[in-house]
């Protein structure tokens, strides 16, 4: 792609457009789990949501909540251990957990906050398995809470700007998709290493980007997939859990997007998006902040400028407003059901090696809810 320097570039302001709230009116949330996302991530996206408010903190580790709670301006006792999570359910203020645990405890602890009532916004990847997955959508339905997987891209203004660019037509009708994320973490001793806890390797990790995002940029359903799996001998990061995945997904509308993740190749997150008419370039397209969005087409390349907004905060405030108001998140449990299908696929695929085929679905954003109300953009 040429430089956008090469040409212009125009610049795309974001705003959240949801009204900030008195404090006292906002979803108050328990966030279980208190690893890296939760302290670099989500407790300053809590800072900046005008929706959510942080009430309590659920850990193993009590002597690191009460610092981090002292810090967070919160109580000695809002901060609850996993054996007392249910005393939860006698705390009005908290209306929704944030699950942040290793992802094979994602269904016990959605299964218990629906058990006490709390609505569910849940990491990625939503579970382990489709059974898992499915099961945790069950709940949520049986108890009438809300459920999300907590799907940042989909509510990241870079992303959403590339999707109005495919879906609008301004790159033709579009015959491709490629997209990497790779990594060298994590370390020996991880429980992403580990299968009982992860489920999985890079595909469930870092490799779910790249299909979620394939799928959110269509709209489209794959009903097609080719995959390898690849772990370097002797390397013993990985006796559990494969260290590469390459996959291929054919579309109905004859999009084939090919990807390729990794937990043994130093950093690199980037989305080519090749059209009849032009092409587009995210890179990096994963990352939380510095997202660079190119567009190349007959008349015109360029850097769209998108003035960046924390994507946690975003979608925090998504699944407030959908608490407040009733409505299903964009990402419901739903649209994680789907990645874990196809994801199962994707391993099938690699075991046989054959490609593996999937329900054909026509139609646009099946699994998903209203689209977010929060982002508007405006051309400065
Ligand atoms: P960390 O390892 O940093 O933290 C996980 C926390 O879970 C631990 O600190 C611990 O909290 C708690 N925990 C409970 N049981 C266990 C156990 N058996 N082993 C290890 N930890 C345990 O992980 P991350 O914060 O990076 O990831 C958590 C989740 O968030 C995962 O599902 C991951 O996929 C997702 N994630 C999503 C990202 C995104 O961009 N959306 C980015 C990074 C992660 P405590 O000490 O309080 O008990």
């Amino acid at each position: 792609m040429t430089s956008p320097d090469a040409t212009h570039s125009d610049a795309i302001q974001t705003q959240a457009r949801l009204p900030v709230l008195p404090p006292h009116v906002r979803v108050g949330y328990a966030v279980i789990g208190l690893g890296e996302l939760t302290e670099e991530q989500l407790y300053p996206a809590f800072h900046l949501s005008g929706q959510s408010r942080l009430c309590a903190l659920v850990t193993g580790n009590r002597e690191k909540a009460l610092e981090q709670a002292e810090l967070l301006g919160l109580r000695p006792q809002d901060v609850y251990d996993y054996d007392h999570f249910e005393e939860l359910k006698d705390r009005p203020d908290v209306q929704a957990v944030f699950i942040v645990l290793p992802n094979s405890l994602h269904r016990e602890y959605t299964e218990r906050a629906a058990r006490i009532g709390k609505h569910v916004l849940c990491e990625k990847p939503l579970s382990v398995s489709v059974a898992d997955a499915e099961a945790m959508v069950l709940a949520c339905k049986a108890a009438g809470v809300l459920l999300m997987t907590a799907y940042r891209i989909q509510y990241t203004p870079h992303h959403q700007a590339a999707r109005e660019l495919i879906q609008g037509g301004t790159l033709g009708k579009v015959k491709m998709m490629a997209a990497i994320d790779v990594q060298t973490e994590p370390n020996e001793g991880q429980w992403r290493l580990k299968r009982d806890l992860a489920g999985g390797g890079s595909l469930l990790d870092v490799g779910l980007y790249c299909l979620n995002t394939a799928r959110y940029l269509s709209g489209e359903e794959p009903y097609e997939v080719f995959a390898y799996t690849h772990s370097t001998p002797g390397d013993e990061r990985f006796g559990e859990v494969e260290e590469s995945v390459s996959f291929t997904l054919r579309f109905p509308s004859g999009l084939i997007s090919s990807n390729f993740c990794s937990y043994g190749t130093s950093k690199h997150r980037s989305l080519r998006v090749l059209g009849e008419k032009g092409n587009l370039l995210l890179d990096p397209a994963f990352d939380y902040t510095s997202l660079r969005l190119m567009v190349d087409t007959e008349t015109e390349v360029r850097e769209t400028l998108i003035r960046e907004t924390d994507q946690f905060a975003l979608e925090l405030d998504h699944f407030s407003g959908c608490v407040l108001s009733g409505e299903a998140p964009f990402t419901p449990g739903e649209e994680g059901v789907q990645d874990q299908r196809i994801m199962e696929a994707i391993y099938r695929s690699a075991r046989e090696g054959r490609p593996v085929q999937l329900e054909r679905l026509e139609g646009r954003d099946l699994f998903r809810g209203k689209k977010p109300a929060q982002i508007e953009r405006e051309r400065a």
